[in-house]
C-alpha cells in the first residue's frame, strides 16, 4: 500500500479539504496538522490505520495517552459494560470514584488524595491556584521547553529558536500581561539558574512546575543531583515543587518518575495515558494541601461538571488494574525501549551521523545534533530539517512517529521485539538514505 501522505487522491486528503471548511485550521488541537493530511480511521494495539488503508506501526500513541495499545480489551471491556450503567449525577459520588482515588494514592508515593479532572492542562492549572493559595505568593517557576497545558500561567518559554516549542513565546496571545510577568522561566537540569531565580524574588515564588522529564522536548533526563537540589531548594524557601507526571505518570514507573527518581513532590499532576485513551486527568498531593479544595472547608475552587465521570473513571482503573497486576508491562516496555535506543544509537555511530538518541523507559528520540544533551541549551542546534525528513521517510515506510522535532516517541504494551526491529531496520535505511542525499 501507499502510506505516502502528500498522494491528493486520498480520502484523507478530501477529509482535510472538507475540515479546513469547518474547523479552524481543519483539526481539534493546534499541533495535529504538520504539513501532511492524516487521518486514522482505527486502530489496533501497536498499530493505526488510515483512511485509506494503509497500516502504520504507531509510536505518537495519540502524545502518550496510548499506554497498552489501541482498543485495548483490558479497558475497552470494562468501559464498554459501563456505557448504559452510569451516566452523570452532578450530586455526591460514585463508587468508581472513590475506587479511582485509591488506586492513585496507593499507587503515587506522595499522594495521599487525589481529584478527577477532565485534562492534564485542569490538572496543572489546579496545581498552580493551590501553590499560589497555599503560599499566598504569585510568581511560578517553569523550565525552558517545558509544557504544562493550553492555560494561561504556563504559556511561556522564552525561546531563541521559535519553531522549538509551538512557534512563539508567549506560546498564545490573548494573554494578560500581570500573568506571563508571573512565570518565571529557568533552565533544566541547571540548579543554579533556579537558585538564581529564588535569589532575585525572596519570598516570592509559590512554586516550581516540571517535567520530572521533559518530554515535551524528548528526552532530557534529569541529574539525581537536579531533583534532589530543587527538592530542597523550594522546601527551604516555602515553595511548593509540582510534578507534571501527565506524560511520565504510570508509563515509567506505576508510581510515576518520582517513584523512579524518590524524590516526593508536593502536588503530582496526571493525564494522558492513565485512562489508555480515555479523556481524563488528576491532581494529587498530601491531605493538608489537597483539603484546600474541600468545597466546605476549603479556600481554592475546584469544579468541573464532568470531573470523575464514569467511563473515563472506569478507563484509569482498569489501565491502573493492568498495571499493577503486570508489573512485566515495565520491565518488557524498559527492554524494547533500551533495545530501540542502543540500535538507534548502533546505526547513528554506523553511519556516523551527527544525532543523539535520548529517552527512558518505553520513551525514544532521535535528535539531529552531537551530544551530550544535557539541557534545553543543547537543543538550540537540532537539524529541525534533518528530523522532519527522517519523520517524512519513516511515515512513507509505515512508520508513525511524533512529527514536531525534539518531542518523542512511545513504545506501548503492545509493541515486541520484532516491531522494534523492523523499525531499526527501516530507520537504518531512512537514515542511510538521508546521507547519501
Ligand atoms: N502536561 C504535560 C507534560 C503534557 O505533555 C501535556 C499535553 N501535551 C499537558 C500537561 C496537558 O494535557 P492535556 O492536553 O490533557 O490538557
Amino acid at each position: 500500500s501507499d502510506h505516502n501522505p502528500r498522494n491528493t487522491a486520498t480520502r484523507g486528503w478530501a477529509l482535510h479539504q472538507a475540515a479546513a471548511e469547518v474547523i479552524p485550521g481543519g483539526v481539534n488541537s493546534a499541533t495535529r496538522y504538520v504539513g501532511h493530511p492524516y487521518a486514522f480511521g482505527g486502530g489496533d494495539g501497536a498499530y493505526v490505520v488510515d483512511l485509506d488503508g494503509n497500516r502504520y506501526l504507531d509510536y505518537h500513541a495519540a502524545f502518550g495517552a496510548i499506554l497498552l495499545g489501541h482498543n485495548s480489551p483490558v479497558v475497552d471491556d470494562p468501559v464498554r459494560a459501563a456505557v448504559g450503567a452510569l451516566d452523570l449525577f452532578g450530586l455526591g459520588v460514585t463508587e468508581l470514584e472513590v475506587e479511582l482515588a485509591t488506586r492513585v494514592t496507593e499507587a503515587i508515593p506522595s499522594a495521599e488524595m487525589m481529584i478527577a479532572t477532565m485534562s492534564g492542562s485542569e490538572a496543572t492549572a489546579q496545581a498552580v491556584r493551590l501553590a499560589r493559595a497555599a503560599t499566598g505568593r504569585q510568581l511560578l517557576v517553569k523550565f525552558q521547553g517545558g509544557f504544562h497545558g493550553w492555560h494561561d500561567a504556563v504559556a511561556r518559554n522564552v525561546i531563541s529558536r521559535p519553531e522549538l516549542a509551538y512557534g512563539r513565546d508567549p506560546l498564545s496571545a490573548g494573554i494578560l500581561d500581570s500573568v506571563l510577568e508571573s512565570t518565571l522561566i529557568a533552565e533544566f537540569n541547571d540548579l543554579d539558574s533556579v537558585k538564581a531565580l529564588f535569589e532575585q524574588y525572596p519570598d516570592r515564588i509559590a512554586g516550581v512546575i516540571m517535567e520530572p522529564i521533559p518530554h515535551n522536548v524528548g528526552a532530557l533526563v534529569p541529574t539525581q543531583e537536579f531533583v534532589d537540589g530543587l527538592r530542597a531548594l523550594t522546601a527551604d524557601h516555602g515553595a511548593l515543587l509540582i510534578f507534571d507526571e501527565v506524560i511520565t505518570g504510570f508509563r515509567h514507573a506505576l508510581g510515576g518518575y518520582q517513584e523512579v527518581c524518590g524524590v516526593q513532590p508536593d502536588l503530582t499532576t496526571f493525564g494522558k495515558g492513565m485512562a489508555n485513551g480515555y479523556p481524563i486527568g488528576g491532581l494529587a498531593g498530601p491531605r493538608s494541601l489537597m483539603e484546600r479544595f474541600d468545597g466546605q472547608k476549603g479556600d481554592v475552587l475546584l469544579a468541573g461538571t464532568f470531573n470523575g465521570y464514569a467511563l473515563g473513571a472506569t478507563a484509569a482503573i482498569a489501565t491502573i488494574d493492568h498495571l499493577r497486576s503486570n508489573p512485566d508491562f515495565y520491565t518488557r516496555t524498559h527492554a524494547l525501549g533500551a533495545r530501540m535506543r542502543s540500535g538507534l544509537e548502533g546505526i547513528v555511530s554506523e553511519l556516523d551521523l551527527q544525532a543523539t538518541v535520548a529517552g527512558f523507559g518505553g520513551v525514544f528520540s532521535l535528535y539531529f545534533t552531537a551530544g551530550p544533551i544535557k539541557g534545553y541549551r543543547d537543543l538550540m542546534r537540532n537539524d529541525d530539517q534533518a528530523y522532519a525528513t527522517f519523520h517524512r521517510r519513516m511515515t512513507d515506510a509505515g512508520f508513525l512517529m511524533i512529527p514536531m522535532s525534539l518531542k518523542r516517541n512511545h513504545i506501548s504494551g503492545s509493541h515486541t521485539e520484532e516491531d522494534v526491529d523492523r523499525t531499526l531496520d527501516a530507520a537504518r535505511d531512512v537514515l542511510a538514505s538521508m546521507k547519501a542525499d
